[in-house]
């Protein structure tokens, strides 16, 4: 863990998050920035800066639970399409730096973002973990 980390900071309990899945290895919580509605991120709870740092079981942690959240958001979200998206460095456009994986629902014929411009309220943000909470079957 590192202090100045804010998804570390999230993992600790120290920042806010809408969680929808935990358990000894990951962390899904949901954007505060979302691109589209049901943004979520996928985190390994032991800090490692990007792709190049990750462990590979953390890794593989990551990406087992990837499959049932996809699954969950097509089922909440209603959506037509997912984009798994994971940015590693400022010249690939990574902003925080913990490594995360975003998944973003995806409709046909909208326009296309990771970074959301505005930040979503929270009590929608906590309705939509609520909802994810209540469909999504972890892997594992
Ligand atoms: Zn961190």
């Amino acid at each position: 863990m590192t202090e100045d980390c804010i998804f570390c900071a999230i993992v600790a309990g120290r920042a806010p998050a809408h969680r929808v899945f935990e358990d000894e290895r990951v962390l899904i919580f949901m954007d505060l920035f979302p691109a589209h509605a049901g943004h979520t991120l996928i985190i390994p709870k032991q800090h490692a800066t990007d792709l190049f740092e990750v462990g590979a079981e953390d890794l593989a942690a990551v990406v087992a639970q990837s499959k049932p959240l996809a699954a969950a958001l097509e089922r909440v979200f209603d959506c037509d399409g997912i984009a798994v998206i994971q940015l590693n460095r400022a010249a690939a456009g990574q902003t925080v730096f913990h490594y995360h994986m975003h998944l973003i629902p995806r409709n046909a014929g909208e326009p296309f973002g990771v970074h959301g411009k505005r930040q979503a309220p929270a009590e929608r943000l906590a309705e939509q973990a609520a909802r994810l909470r209540e469909v999504f079957e972890p892997a594992g």
